[in-house]
């Protein structure tokens, strides 16, 4: 079972940089703020991504002039950087990098590469989450879900996979007896985007800019709102996410309405939560509704009177 000699801690589980500020990053500055341990663990180095930011191409910008692949390598040279002032903003305790490659998009050449993430062999990449789950006694995990439809990208998916057998395998002194000793996590968090946030934040940009990002691809996507468990109230923490995007100054443009549409206090207004999906739990049951309202559920000690 947990053990309450640790300090409460979250482990979230990326697969490149940014990822971080665009999911789960007012969560993860709320339990900071709230004195919990908070652990980020980022699978690739985003060696794949391209400038999405064209105002960095104006003249006196760092990328003016440069060619296609000239870009490609400045970018991927400036990513940790990035990661760095965005987990800054978040407040994350410790950063760590699993130290593999960007595997790219799906059928495309980088899934080839012998160093990237999607090559990498599983039980030894399980094996380098183990090792950091051991090490920091992280009892809350959280990482992607089973259902990665809407953005079926290689990394993503196999950040779920050994997110889930390092949850299992954490805690079994069968499993890697030489990274550490066992711990076993108590709660499986998986990330979803609320249909339920996509309709309103589409309503909200409609009535404060007159247009919407949200394709009728988006609006008529299947959601996945009824396997959320737990909703967290993030509505002070809405600076984490814009600032941890704005980090990401080569990856996020920042006119784009998809990620700034809403300022700060209409997001608060139009959709104050942050939405989870309980997977596994060792310390009590699966809630059958969304009432759960804290990761720690189950896991505060109980207070002296
Ligand atoms: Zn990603």
């Amino acid at each position: 079972m947990s053990d309450v000699n640790s300090p409460l801690t979250v482990l979230t589980v990326h697969a490149h940089p940014d990822d971080e500020a665009s999911k789960g990053a007012p969560t993860l500055a709320k339990y900071k703020a709230e004195g919990a341990r908070t652990v980020l663990v980022c699978a690739t180095g985003g060696e794949e991504g391209d400038l999405h930011n064209p105002t960095l191409r104006d003249e006196g910008q760092p990328f003016h002039g440069m060619t296609p692949e000239e870009e490609k390598v400045k970018v991927a040279s400036l990513r940790e950087a990035e990661l760095a002032a965005s987990a800054a903003v978040i407040g994350f305790d410790e950063v760590v990098m699993l130290g593999y490659r960007d595997s790219g998009m799906a059928e495309t050449e980088p899934n080839e590469h012998p160093n990237c993430f999607h090559q990498a062999d599983l039980d030894e990449a399980v094996g380098r989450l183990v090792a950091v789950i051991r090490r920091v006694r992280s009892q809350v995990i959280i990482t992607y879900g089973d259902d990665q439809k809407g953005y079926p990208h290689p990394d993503h998916l196999k950040v779920h996979d050994i997110s889930v057998l390092a949850f299992d395998r954490a805690g079994d002194p069968e499993w890697y007896p030489e990274l550490g000793e066992p711990f076993e996590p108590a709660k499986l968090y998986y990330a979803v985007w609320a249909k339920a946030r996509i309709l309103a934040v589409h309503e909200a940009m409609l009535k404060y800019t007159g247009e919407s990002p949200f394709s009728e691809e988006w609006l008529e996507r299947e959601g996945q709102d009824h396997r959320i468990t737990t909703k967290i109230e993030v509505g002070d923490f809405q600076w984490a996410r814009t600032g941890a995007l704005r980090a990401h100054a080569t990856q996020i443009d920042p006119s784009a309405g998809w990620w700034f549409g809403l300022d700060d206090q209409q997001l608060a207004e139009t959709y104050p939560w942050e939405d989870w999906i309980l997977a596994r739990n060792r310390v009590g049951p699966i809630p059958e509704d969304d009432s759960e309202r804290d990761l720690f559920a189950g896991l505060r000690a109980e207070v002296d009177a």
